[in-house]
């Protein structure tokens, strides 16, 4: 073995399939009895049940490059039109306005006419047109930048739940710089973000548009499968599961890296591509100043609920894509996917499938069995959705102190830990934790890892020690 790669999910996966590509000996070790990580289907009664995501954004391309490159191109699929979301605020569902970019309408019809808002409300989001630039330069939250522009309703209504979901953190504390920095870029450069959103409309117009979102017919479980075959397939690529790697230490040449089991490998190159957590307790005794770095990322936790009923529990006939809550609603619940109405072939005929999301409102909830989770994600959508009796099928994955929480000061954090490996171009780190947490940002940086390593060996390394 020349490089080990540890951590089996998509950002694992794709830098030893991109080593096993260029030919590079490798080692990818996995804790956990399956691969994927966060990326799991399964098929459970005619259901396709997403663990993790249900799909990613094409206009990063390196999910959907991959997906190409790996012979998926026929298997891709976009969402049912047309995309219907809504808002569930002040005890009743409105529609999200049509023509919704970020945040910010791309048309202003649909919002002028919107009953999310107020004449008032609407009047108080409009004062971005006259608002001067902050003029700062240093990282804000998300919620305070909008705050000032917008006020505290389109926040608390919209762009909260939006985002805040996503990434597992308040949006008064996610940070502005890591997640939407083309808002700051839209205000420097139109000082309004609405007239840059309506302007991003025109263009996006010029161009053409479609949904942004795209997933396997098989569910997102076919992109880590594919990665898998592909990484069996070339010779070269050794996956050892049920080995955790412990710690890291440098020695010349290359690395010593202990398994749980007891296990030495001794590599010349590391991806470490497991969560930040993990990736922290590998980095301690090698390089303290980055392990202090990226123990800096905090890490959130969540729950996923999927049920499956059967349509004639439904008082009325259930629409849309989903739905997400706003700030305030007396809900356990954050946000529920409706996964047979938005792509086709995730239930059987007949019933439907729904994605529930709880953690982001009530942190404290998660300390509850399953059953209690169940339950919880039953009586909200019974009182939303008027949709009674038993579900036909319950399942509950949990992503605990696993979801990295992208906090004001995120990008620094990422580059101090990267400088502080600087010396040491054979060790790499990636994943969700550092530069973006959708599958497209996890692939992209799979691939980067993948080719620092390869470069560092050919030109010669220094040793670690
Ligand atoms: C509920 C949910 C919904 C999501 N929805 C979407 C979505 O719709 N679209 C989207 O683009 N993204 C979505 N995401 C985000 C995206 O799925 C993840 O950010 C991404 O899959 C993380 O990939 P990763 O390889 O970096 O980490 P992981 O998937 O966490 O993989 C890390 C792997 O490392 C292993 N590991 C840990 N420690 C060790 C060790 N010491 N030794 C060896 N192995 C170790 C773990 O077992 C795991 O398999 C969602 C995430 C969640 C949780």
């Amino acid at each position: 073995m020349t490089v080990l790669v540890v951590g089996g999910g998509i950002t694992g996966l794709t830098a030893a399939y991109t080593l096993g590509r260029a030919g590079i000996p490798t080692t990818l070790v996995e804790a956990a009895d399956r691969l994927g990580g966060k990326v799991r289907t399964e098929s459970i009664d005619g259901f396709l049940v997403e663990s993790g995501p249900d799909s990613f954004v094409s206009y990063r391309p390196a999910a959907l490059e991959l997906a190409r490159e790996l012979g998926l191109g026929e298997a891709l699929i976009g969402p049912t039109q047309p995309r219907t979301v809504w808002i569930r605020s002040r005890g009743r569902f409105v529609q999200l306005p049509e023509a919704m970019g970020l945040v910010l309408p791309t048309r202003l019809g649909p919002f002028i006419t919107t009953a999310m808002f107020s004449p008032l409300e609407k009047l108080r989001i409009g004062m971005d047109l006259v608002l001067p630039r902050d003029g700062l330069d240093r990282d804000v939250s998300v919620g305070a930048f909008l705050r000032r522009r917008l006020g505290g309703v389109l926040v608390d209504r919209l762009a909260g739940p939006l985002l805040g979901g996503v990434y597992a953190t308040p949006i008064d504390e996610l940070s502005l710089m890591a997640v939407v920095p083309q808002l700051r870029d839209a205000e420097r450069r139109h000082r309004s973000l609405l007239l840059a959103s309506l302007a991003s409309g025109r263009a996006a117009k010029v161009g053409g548009s479609g949904s942004p979102f795209v997933t396997l017919a098989g569910g997102m479980g076919q992109l880590s499968g594919a990665l898998v075959e592909a990484i069996e397939r070339s010779r070269g690529v050794d996956v050892r599961m049920h080995s955790t790697a412990v710690a890291l230490e440098g020695r010349r040449g290359g690395f010593d890296v202990r398994l749980a089991t007891g296990e030495l490998l001794r590599p010349e190159a590391v991806v470490l591509a497991s969560p930040g957590p993990a990736t922290a307790g590998l980095l301690d005794a090698i390089a303290p100043i980055a392990a202090a770095h990226v123990r800096s990322i905090t890490h959130g936790s969540t729950a996923v609920v999927s049920l499956g009923y059967r349509l004639d529990q439904f008082s009325k006939p259930p629409a849309g894509h989903g739905f997400l809550v706003a700030k305030g609603e007396p809900l356990a619940i954050d946000a529920c996917t409706l996964s047979s109405l938005k792509w086709a072939g995730r239930a059987p005929d007949g019933t439907v499938l729904l994605r529930v999301f709880i953690g982001s409102h009530s942190p404290a909830v998660l300390a509850g069995s399953d059953a209690e989770l169940v339950a919880l994600g039953k009586r909200d959508l019974a009182l939303m959705m008027g949709v009674h009796g038993a579900p036909i099928l319950a399942r509950v994955a949990r992503s605990m102190g696993q979801m990295p929480k992208y906090t004001v000061g995120h990008l620094e954090r990422v580059a101090g830990a990267s400088a502080a490996l600087a010396g040491l171009p054979n060790l790499t780190i990636a994943g969700a934790a550092f530069r973006g947490v959708g599958v497209p940002h996890c692939v992209a940086q799979g691939r980067a890892a993948a080719a620092q390593v390869a470069q560092a060996l050919s030109g010669g390394v220094p040793d670690p020690v």
